[in-house]
């Protein structure tokens, strides 16, 4: 027998080997096995296929052990990987390497995953019957200790019950480690009843899941007269379509219909997916679904230790898995045995797609198709849907169901535009915040009422500029100036995590006067304390959300009202709940409108709104204070008048125009190399072999905005295809020409990958 087999590595294919005659039909497909490969001793690898076809041309190499008879993997979970490999372009090797929780791919035995396991008590087969444990206690007459300890076992474990109505369901599972610490007993007692036949231990794997205290009880809200009718309108899509959009305003109660829709799957024992575009929404939805579904929810993401990700992931391999999983984008590779429906919150939200490293996957669209390979339905919630997903509704893929009405018609928030450039001329700004804004903070404060402020740049300031001389610290290893952070009194680079303290006198001129240009969230918090000194200020950015407690308490300080005003990122624009917001300050909208993207428009779209639905969810109509210097934008127009069908209409026009997505297809190819003149060689060719291939549809090579990062330079070159254009091809062609060039003396040390869609 041979193995086809997948390593932890980023190259392509699969590899074989040869299986020892004795492991018989113990190897399946989804199994690990460790392998020699290269002059790294051995890898955990997983099988793909097997095979009795020996391959030609090479030796074939022994497989060294097999890790476990039970697979790891569903087939279906293999599938999915290689439609990602194909899809995005990528070693499945990677996909691989991003799938599986670290425990479970740990080429070294030692640091691999360790169940947790207990010492368990019972009696042993020949004390099980009722007679027979009466007569242990009359054994135990000169041995009062072991008789006590016996009794306690006989209390907790309620076995003489069982024993009696002859259901050994009803006895309880002890453990030797409570069992002794409830009679005060030790180990010598306890043993000489094992010595004595009586009771006999066993081995146990505990839970490391945080399953939190819940009820077992489902109850729902009743769901309004509008939000019962948005209900009925995706069961009904569901009928004739896969995909359903619920295109539902901002606290309109989607998350509530959600919650029915789960309800139902699992009344039908299907497996629910609730994919969250970032973890630090996961703790308050979490709350919510606990209250209705108690344990049958686990929740799976990075913040999680990996041990726990690895009994989950076990968990779900077993007889008794989560019905409900909430997890952000790395949950599409979990195991799931019966998927019936899954729902992907804030769908239009850009944190869904992996940047880096390969697979470079969008959470959203894998999900699509991991519903689609199970024959699930896939809702697709948001208040501002992706271009993608709507174009996809228009066109009839998708089903469309509109949820405009807020819960108990509370007010969409008032949008009031200020124009930053106006103030600054009038000198009425106060740092970072207009007049306007100033105002509306102060009454807040004054009503008891909180408020949100998003920038969406962390550290100090984005960059300090010499007063004589201008000049600026730059990363060495990155064409981007360095941030300053002030707690820290140092400047990184954030695209590298490079990190230098900050100068005491300029290294150019010795001058010794520094300006701060631009603000980050740390210097707006700084900002607040000197206007409103008594306010309660809070930071949220990747800076104070690097652990899970640190996110937890900052919205914990939120909900309770600890904290006034709440600065922060775009972390603060999605999805959070909170009662007493009444105002939100966009502080700079132009960072985002500015964006070289093409979807740039779309996203501050998107951003700008979610975050004015922050404001004034319950009692009273919110205000929004939105700063910038291009007031006249269509785009803030759009978001002032809630306008979607515009947006999507001029930006649809401008896709067309310049053959962007959804409209064509649009794949990235990139090229890194730590030599310039080589990387321009190279681009310029590998453009050229590109045009050959597919014509006029090749833009570049073009110059990034940050053109080198991490030492290394980088290139750019564009492909635009038709929507109806054969894709598969066009891949198989895309790694040809890659395999080309890296097998080329001069290229082989460059980097080439691929960034679709
Ligand atoms: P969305 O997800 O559309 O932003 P949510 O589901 O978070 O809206 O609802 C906003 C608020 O209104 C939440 O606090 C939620 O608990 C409450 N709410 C919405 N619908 C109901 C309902 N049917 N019954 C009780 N409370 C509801
Ligand atoms: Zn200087
Ligand atoms: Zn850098």
């Amino acid at each position: 027998m041979f193995a086809d087999v997948i390593l932890p590595l980023p190259l392509d294919g699969t590899f074989t080997y040869a299986l020892p005659a004795e492991w018989g039909y113990r190897v399946k497909p989804g199994c690990r096995l460790t392998v020699p490969f290269g002059k790294k001793k051995s890898y955990s690898a997983i099988v793909l296929r097997l095979h009795d076809l020996r391959p030609e041309g090479y030796e074939v190499k022994d497989a060294i052990e097999l890790l476990e008879d039970a697979p790891i993997l569903l087939p279906s979970q293999l599938r999915l990987w290689q439609w990602m490999a194909d899809y995005y372009l990528c070693p499945i090797g990677s996909v691989y390497k991003a799938a599986l929780p670290s425990g479970l791919k740990e080429e070294d035995e030692e640091s691999g995953y360790k169940p947790k396991m207990v010492q368990m008590v019972r009696l042993t087969e020949a004390y099980a019957a009722e007679d027979r444990l009466v007569g242990a206690f009359i054994e135990l007459k000169r041995s009062p200790k072991q008789a006590v300890l016996l009794m306690k076992y006989t209390e907790m474990s309620k076995v003489a019950a069982s024993l009696t109505m002859k259901d050994p369901t009803l006895c309880l599972e002890v453990e030797k480690q409570e069992l002794l610490k409830a009679c005060d007993s030790n180990t010598t007692i306890f043993n000489a009843l094992v010595e004595k036949g009586i009771l006999e231990t066993y081995e146990k794997q505990v839970d490391r899941l945080d399953v939190g205290d819940a009820s077992d009880q489902m109850v729902l809200h009743l769901l309004s007269p509008a939000q019962k009718f948005a209900l009925d309108g995706i069961y009904k899509q569901f009928e004739e379509k896969n995909v359903c959009l619920l295109h539902g305003v901002t606290s309109s109660g989607k998350t509530e219909v959600y919650i029915h829709l789960i309800y139902n799957m699992i009344e039908q024992k299907k497996q629910v997916l609730y994919l969250l575009p970032e973890i630090v929404l996961t703790t308050q939805l979490v709350n919510r679904l606990k209250r209705v579904f108690g344990n049958r929810l686990g929740v799976y993401h990075s913040k999680f230790s990996d041990a726990q990700r690895v009994e989950l992931w076990q968990k779900q391999l077993s007889h008794n898995p989560y019905d409900i999983i909430v997890g952000v984008r790395s949950s599409v590779f979990l195991p799931y045995q019966n998927l019936g429906l899954v729902i992907v919150d804030e769908e239009h939200e850009q944190s869904f797609k992996q940047q880096d490293p390969a697979p470079r996957y969008h959470g959203r669209n894998v999900a699509l198709m991991l519903a689609y390979m199970a024959g699930a339905k896939t809702l697709l919630g948001t208040a501002t849907p992706s271009l993608e997903t709507y174009y996809n509704c228009e066109r009839g893929k998708y089903g469309k169901v509109e949820l405009f009405e807020r819960y108990q018609q509370v007010q969409l928030p008032d949008i009031q535009v200020v124009n930053v450039a106006e103030e600054r001329r009038k000198k009425m700004m106060s740092g970072p915040f207009t007049s306007v804004l100033l105002k509306e903070m102060h009454d807040a404060l004054q009503n008891k009422e909180q408020i949100i402020l998003f920038q969406n740049r962390r550290g100090f300031s984005p960059t300090v500029e010499c007063h004589t001389c201008g000049w600026v610290p730059r990363c060495p290893h990155c064409d981007v100036s360095l941030t300053y952070h002030r707690r820290l009194n140092q400047v990184t680079c954030h695209y590298c995590g490079y990190v230098e303290p900050l100068p005491r006198k300029c290294p150019n001129c010795e001058g010794e006067r520094l300006d701060n240009v631009g603000f980050g969230t740390e210097r707006i918090e700084d900002d607040i304390k000197q206007v409103f000194p008594d306010a309660q200020v809070a930071r949220m950015d990747l800076d104070t959300t690097r652990s899970r407690t640190g996110y937890e308490k900052l919205l914990h300080d939120f909900q309770n009202g600890n904290t006034d005003i709440l600065v922060g990122t775009q972390m603060v624009t999605k999805g959070l709940d909170f009662e007493r917001v009444s105002v939100v300050g966009i502080l700079n909208a132009d960072t985002m409108l500015n964006m070289p993207d093409f979807r740039s428009y779309e996203h501050a779209f998107q951003m700008m709104s979610q975050v004015a639905g922050r404001a004034g969810r319950r009692n009273k109509q919110g205000r929004v204070i939105l700063q910038t210097k291009t007031p006249d934008l269509p785009v803030v127009q759009q978001v002032v008048a809630n306008d979607y069908a515009t947006l999507y209409r001029e930006q649809m026009e401008e896709r067309r125009l310049f053959h962007y997505p959804p409209l064509y297809r649009l794949v990235s190819v990139y090229m890194k190399h730590r030599y310039e003149s080589v990387l321009n060689a190279l681009a310029y060719e590998m453009a050229q072999v590109m045009r050959k291939v597919f014509g006029e549809r090749v833009l570049g090579p073009d110059t990034p905005p940050v053109a080198r990062v991490q030492s290394l330079y980088i290139r750019k070159i564009m492909l635009k295809v038709e929507l109806n254009a054969n894709l598969s091809e066009a891949r198989i062609r895309l790694r040809q020409i890659e395999k080309h060039f890296l097998a080329q003396e001069q290229f082989k040390s460059a980097q080439i990958y691929f960034d679709v869609d």
